[in-house]
């Protein structure tokens, strides 16, 4: 079987870019699981579609146009890449990931990231629903404090302003939202090595998935 590492956990507690890391070192390709959710965000923002309306919102997620090219994210021809990042997409994309019918018109998507010679894939339900037999499951945790530290400096980085006091408030309602959803949430799959990088860099923790994986 084509292997899966799939590596989990809340927002900016790192996955993405220990994900990307590990699939690099691997040559495995890489499933962003929460750029889907954004991708059917994004196209329900710009369509004015209701955001309470499950059914509409399952019919966009089911027929996405979209496309990974490199490290670009095509959607219907147009690169969404910086477009799918906002907060407010992010928060959209929260929200709308609570609907079963939504989560479900993914699915087939996402099975297809299994590919020769294997995938990384990274979200919040792919060692506990979409790839339960992977053959790694990690857990990625990090403080509150270290996620919006974390967040803070990619913010300013970009040479965007941001202010603490909200970072933690945002992170904290979307902890919530995603944790305690009653599908799919936020808790280590059955079977996941739990990784804790308030005190890690990427470095360190794809060194701590590798060799997890090679064990
Ligand atoms: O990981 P990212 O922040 O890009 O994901 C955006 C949102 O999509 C998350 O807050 C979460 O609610 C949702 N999501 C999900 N299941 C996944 C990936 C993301 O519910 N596998």
């Amino acid at each position: 079987p084509i292997p899966v590492i799939t590596i989990d956990g809340p927002t900016a507690s790192g996955k993405g870019t220990v994900a990307h890391r590990v699939a690099d070192k691997l040559g495995f390709h890489y499933l962003d699981s929460g750029a889907l959710y954004r991708l059917t965000a994004l196209s329900a923002l710009r369509r004015g579609t209701d955001l309470n309306d499950e059914h509409a919102l399952a019919k966009l997620a089911e027929h996405l146009q979209c496309s990974f090219q490199g490290g670009d994210i095509i959607l219907s021809h147009e690169n969404v890449t910086e477009a799918i990042r906002a907060e407010e997409v992010g928060n959209t994309a929260s929200k709308i990931a609570t609907f079963h019918a939504v989560r479900h018109a993914l699915l087939g998507l996402q099975l297809g990231f299994r590919k020769a010679p294997g995938v990384v894939a990274d979200g919040r339900d792919m060692g506990s629903v979409i790839f339960p037999n992977a053959a790694l499951k990690v857990f990625l945790t990090a403080s509150v404090a270290a996620r919006a530290e974390r967040r803070y400096k990619q913010l300013i980085g970009k040479g965007i302003s941001a202010n603490m006091e909200d970072l933690l408030m945002d992170l904290q309602a979307r902890d919530d939202r995603d944790t305690n959803r009653t599908i799919a949430p936020l808790v280590p799959a059955e079977g996941a090595h739990v990784l804790d990088t308030s005190n890690l860099t990427a470095d360190e923790a794809v060194a701590q998935v590798l060799q997890w994986y090679a064990a």
